[in-house]
């Protein structure tokens, strides 16, 4: 850009620039075209044969635009004296320049005194007769300048003392250094100074999205040169420079501060979706200590390696090991979580804050699987890989005192180094877990998870009394031994399988006596039947919950050997129920199935299966609280009646038993919810069978086809939806048993919301509207419309009870009552899954 800023161009100006010449006969305004033959103002003036010339030629006022250094270029020509005849007496070659100051137009009047003078010009070339002939014009060009200038504005006058001059073109202009944007800063445009060595000072401005590193100046010429840059600006975190402004950085690129260059991309396993990011965030599972810089990768803390066992007992494992290399910043804490080996979804976690941790409360002889990873402010890294250690089996243990084992170093390159001890034979999969004893370091917190539950700290988790080789010692681990002799027996009140079950009383030092029932072990017993029969209580004696059966203690150092638990006056819920049909509200039935859901809840949170839930293993009290019982081993299934051989060469009580346990033998909390909702039917029902008498392959091919157990007579319609929910197919999709827990507490807090009940011969009618179109063309017989929903064998029934036809199938009305109610206890209709209440 140029730097100079014209304040007149006398050849630009094509109107009347309003000079005023005098005297009359001096300077004159003459029509001249420039080389170009464009029009120009040129005034002239050449008296050169005359004596005392003094012609004045004033320009107009000319604003000086805050300029205190104004230049005036003069382009003029002037005759060579000496090429005059006769002139040379008078004759001059220069003329003079003035200026005269004034803020206003007004200073028209001045004298010539007045004037100050900027300077005589004389010309560099001057022109001949000769030249003239060529018609070539020999142009001079002047330049002179003015100031400090103190006024708004001034005049230029040309005096004439006798030459022969023409005026070509007047230019007045001052100088600027122009706007510019240097290192990012900008400067405006800048008036040079009025002194022509001067340099001004100049702060620049930080252009957009950039900040002062230091302050930006530069210096402006005389001339309208900018020199000497100091300072700078830059762009801001998450701005780079381009073309001296700032972009921002895009998605996926950051620049974290003013002083990076440029964006860069994000690093390693990290991104960003906005733009002018300042950082990058970490991915899922990866870290950056708050220390290291956002251009660093990030990283799963290496993970720990180098595990060392401390100390390994019959039911402990102490380990140790090295805080890793780069943990990402400060570590807060380990998490150290383990299992059983091949039991991972019930698995313990303790938080330590030290590199050392101890699992108490192991089986003896298992293997467990341990995995530990560090918490920093980032949060959790990787777990390191698992470590595979085993705990000393008992009969070790027993025979040498080898509390101390030899530190062993486990690391990644030497792998596995398994203690070679005897391992316990212990089978029943999917019943252990981990007992953890609650004497603990209180840097640390211990939490028991059980298929991805987590378990309240303070509940312990159950331990199978298989994993120990002698059952005395499991049963006095988790039984106390009571002396006969406080025991006195009444009279018997059912029969076990491993003997009579009385009622008595047992008075124990220093308490009351008080009711018990009696487990006893008949004579002639052997040792695998002795193991079973005292195998309940030591998973009784693990319990500890108002609604799970509560065990006082075990005879075992007397015969007979002996079982005691609290007494329960109304037995088995099953057998009461029936006694009592149709005495209790629904509230109180409700309140019977809540204990049940507590008790089961509490087991689930252990992490017991029952897997033989049932009516008529659950005991009930003269105040009506159920607590469940019946907690067997192997033998739970062998000795109750119900439990029907499976394909699979177990004794299942297919009845109230999930398919999934049925046909894969997935035994689970959930398989025990399934359970509960055939209890939750019988409850309701007030013992019914359920199924009725169905067989049991029919039950199993109904139940995968679908079918379900139609609501009990004047049923809730939560309670029945509540069953249906704990039927699901999908052992996901049923509730959990606190699910359960809360909506029978909801359902009895609100008794109005148990008044809807589901009307038995709706829910008949359902099932055939949903999967049998009664009453359309599609069956043209009772027999062949029970045959479809496969029921064929109930056609006499049907017809027995005067349903022969179709249309009287189909006339079953909600006002048709006692046929529907014959047909649910005599027809054994199934419900199909689909069903909405
Ligand atoms: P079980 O061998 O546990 O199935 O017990 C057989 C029968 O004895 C049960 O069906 C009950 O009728 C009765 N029974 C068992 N335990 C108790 C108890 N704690 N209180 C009252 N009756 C019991």
């Amino acid at each position: 850009m140029h730097p100079a800023v014209n304040l007149l161009d006398s050849r630009t100006d094509m109107g009347d620039l309003g000079w005023i010449a005098y005297p009359k006969n001096g300077w004159e305004e003459i029509g001249e075209v420039d080389e170009n033959f464009a029009p120009i103002h040129t005034y002239q003036v050449c008296n050169v044969m005359e004596q005392n010339q003094n012609n004045w030629l004033l320009t107009s006022w000319i604003s000086n635009e805050g300029a205190s250094r104004i230049f005036i270029e003069l382009k003029f020509t002037l005759r060579d004296c000496n090429s005059l005849p006769g002139g040379l007496g008078t004759c001059k070659e220069t003329f003079n320049m003035y200026y005269f100051e004034s803020d206003n137009e007004d200073g028209r009047n001045i004298r010539e005194n007045q004037y100050i003078k900027i300077d005589t010009i004389a010309a560099d070339e001057s022109f001949t007769e000769l030249d003239l002939g060529d018609r070539v014009m020999k142009l001079n060009t002047e330049v002179r300048d003015v100031g400090p200038l103190t006024k708004k504005g001034f005049y230029l006058a040309f005096q004439d003392v006798g030459a022969c001059i023409a005026l070509v073109s007047v230019r007045v202009y001052y100088k600027k250094c122009p706007s510019v944007i240097r290192n990012l800063a900008l400067f405006p445009d800048t008036i040079t100074g009025a002194d022509s060595s001067q340099l001004l000072e100049v702060s620049g401005s930080c252009v957009n999205h950039s900040v002062t590193d230091e302050p930006p100046k530069m210096h402006c010429s005389a001339e309208g040169e900018w020199l000497v840059p100091i300072g700078k600006c830059m762009c801001k975190a998450g701005y780079e420079e381009k073309n001296n402004t700032c972009q921002v950085c895009r998605p996926g690129f950051f620049k974290a501060s003013p002083h990076s260059p440029s964006c860069s991309k994000c690093p390693p396993h990290s991104y960003t979706l906005e733009e002018a990011s300042t950082s990058c965030l970490c991915e899922e599972h990866y870290f950056r200590r708050e220390s290291d810089p956002p251009t660093m990768a990030c990283t799963t803390p290496s993970p720990i390696s180098s595990v060392k066992k401390s100390k390994i007992t019959k039911n402990s494992i102490s380990l140790s090991w090295q805080e890793p290399d780069r943990p990402n910043g400060i570590i807060l804490e380990y998490e150290i979580k383990y299992f059983e080996k091949d039991q991972e979804t019930s698995y313990t976690i303790i938080k330590s804050k030290e590199t050392t941790v101890t699992a108490d409360g192991l089986k003896p002889g298992s293997a467990y699987i341990f995995q530990i990873r560090a918490r920093t402010a980032a949060g959790y890294g990787g777990f390191s890989r698992r470590f595979e250690i085993e705990t000393i089996p008992v009969s070790v243990a027993a025979s040498s005192d080898q509390s101390q084992i030899p530190i062993i170093t486990l690391s990644l390159t030497v792998g596995v180094i398994l203690l070679a001890v005897v391992v316990i034979g212990f089978l029943l999969s999917g019943r252990r877990c981990g007992y953890s004893k609650a004497k603990q370091d209180p840097e640390e917190e211990k939490m028991h998870f059980h298929n991805g539950h987590i378990k309240l700290p303070g509940v312990k988790t159950y331990i199978d009394p298989h994993t120990y080789e002698d059952p005395n010692q499991a049963v006095h681990e988790f039984a106390k031994e009571i002396e006969a002799s406080c025991i006195t027996i009444e009279r018997v009140i059912g029969a076990g399988e491993f003997g009579e079950v009385c009622s008595g009383r047992l008075k124990l030092q220093g308490k009351r006596e008080f009711p018990v029932a009696i487990k006893t072990l008949k004579v002639g017993y052997t040792e695998k039947q002795r193991r079973d029969f005292l195998g309940e209580a030591s998973i009784m004696g693990q319990f500890d919950h108002p609604n799970i059966i509560h065990l006082e203690g075990v005879v075992t150092k007397s015969k007979p050997v002996m079982i005691v638990t609290e007494y329960m006056e109304n037995g088995s819920l099953d057998t009461f129920l029936k006694k009592n049909d149709g005495q209790f509200t629904v509230i109180q039935l409700a309140e019977m199935l809540r204990g049940i859901a507590s008790g089961m809840k509490y087991l689930s949170d252990m992490g017991y299966v029952h897997r033989d839930l049932a009516a008529r293993n659950i005991l009930i009290n003269s105040n009506l609280v159920c607590k469940v019982s019946d907690f067997g081993l192997s033998r739970v299934l062998e000795d109750d009646p119900e439990a029907a051989y499976t394909t699979r060469g177990g004794k299942i009580p297919i009845r109230w038993t999930a398919p999934e346990a049925i046909a894969f033998g997935k035994f689970t909390s959930a398989s025990d919810v399934w359970s509960y909702g055939i209890v939750m039917w019988e409850v309701m029902s007030y013992g019914e069978r359920p199924y009725w008498e169905m067989t049991n392959q029919d039950v199993i091919k109904a139940v995968e086809e679908g079918y379900r157990l139609p609501s009990p007579m004047d049923c809730p319609v939560a309670l029945y939806q509540l069953m249906l929910d704990c039927w699901q197919k999908d052992r996901n999709s049923r509730p959990k048993f606190d699910e359960i827990v809360s909506m029978l507490d909801k359902l009895i807090r609100n008794p109005s919301s148990l008044k809807t009940l589901v009307n038995a011969s709706n829910s008949v009618s359902n099932l055939l509207v949903e999967h049998s179109p009664v009453g359309s063309s599609a069956y043209r017989s009772v027999g062949e419309w029970l045959e479809a929903i496969k029921m064929g064998r109930y056609t006499e029934i049907f017809m027995k009870n005067g349903y022969s036809s179709m249309d009287a199938v189909a006339q079953v009305t909600l006002e048709d009552e006692s046929p529907c109610e014959k047909w649910s206890l005599t027809l054994h209709p199934l419900f199909p899954t689909g069903y909405q209440t």
